[in-house]
């Protein structure tokens, strides 16, 4: 049976950092899809909420301003998507400069050692694949590699080359969890923790992450994701109501895939209160919005 298509989808890319379509693009697939609430959440960057909005004018589909912003947590890359952004906000501005500002410098490092590694010119040639002015993250030297014809897949260009230990991987001191969340208030948003069980972290770990994102002013956590074991999905729905968290859901689209796409199969556990529910959700009516 094919799971289904949900209305909802608050975590996905574009253009604007590692995702594979414009803003335009993605609202076009959300539209065909029938999705109603699409969240673009680029990393440490805003730059393609405004065309997202413009697509969608008139249209069934609305589109929450967003941004997944990349913290170290105990020496882990931690990612906050913050939903419902004033994008005119100062502290919003300086903090995507920062994050510009390391990013560049990273980006330029791995390039550095792919070069040593033959890869001729990787720098601007990644950066010329993406749209002008975006964010390069490692996807899109992922991007790059495979197209280089020296990975067989994303994935494989991560497992050989960008991954932590790889040849290609440069450390970047992230700011803290507490920095993001409060830029994310500051901007009139919500915080929510993205993916948790992508870090890899024991039990005992992820809770106290959960723990401290909450102390900082975190309100809200992914529960549903795709490609997620259905006992993970169950498992961080309880841990969404043990700490009395609103819960969000997101495929993390970049591209499309059969086990990956807008609001594929995304449905919350029974019993907890979706994010669109919460205050700042509440003033832009969008749970009425939902239900017409
Ligand atoms: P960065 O923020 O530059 O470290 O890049 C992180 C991005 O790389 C994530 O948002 C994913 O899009 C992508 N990514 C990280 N690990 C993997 C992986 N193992 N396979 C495919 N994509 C990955
Ligand atoms: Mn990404
Ligand atoms: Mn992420
Ligand atoms: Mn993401």
């Amino acid at each position: 049976m094919m799971p289904e298509i949900s209305k909802v989808d608050l975590h996905t890319h574009s253009t604007f950092s590692d995702g594979s379509l414009s803003p335009e693009q993605l609202v076009q697939r959300a539209l065909s899809r029938q999705l109603r609430l699409l969240a673009l959440t680029d990393h440490d960057a805003s730059g393609g909420v405004e065309s997202a909005v413009k697509a969608a004018e008139g249209s069934t589909l609305k589109v929450i301003a967003g941004a997944e912003l990349s913290t170290t947590w105990q020496n882990c890359q931690i990612h906050i998507v913050g939903l419902f952004l004033d994008l005119h906000s100062n502290a919003l501005s300086n903090f995507y400069q920062g994050q510009r500002e390391r990013r560049i410098e990273r980006a330029k490092a791995i390039g550095v050692k792919l070069e040593r590694q033959g890869f001729h010119d990787a720098y601007a040639r990644t950066c010329a694949m993406a749209e002008p002015g975006a964010l390069i993250t490692r996807g899109n030297y992922a991007r790059f590699i495979f197209s280089a014809g020296q990975a067989s897949s994303i994935d494989d260009a991560f497992n050989s080359y960008l991954k932590k230990g790889k040849s290609a991987y440069v450390n970047t001191l992230w700011p803290s969890i507490g920095e993001a969340v409060d830029v994310i208030r500051a901007s009139g948003g919500v915080a929510v923790l993205a993916h948790p069980k992508r870090y890899l972290l024991t039990n005992t770990k992820l809770r106290r992450l959960i723990e401290e994102f909450k102390s900082s002013g975190g309100l809200a956590m992914e529960v549903a994701s795709c490609r997620q074991r259905p006992c993970d999905r169950v498992y961080l729905g309880e841990l969404c109501q043990h700490y009395g968290l609103f819960a969000s859901m997101g495929s993390d689209y970049h591209q499309g895939s059969p086990w990956l796409d807008l609001g594929l199969g995304l449905t919350l556990p029974e019993g907890l209160t979706p994010v669109w529910e919460c205050p700042q959700a509440r003033e832009l009516k969008l749970d009425e919005f939902l239900r017409s």
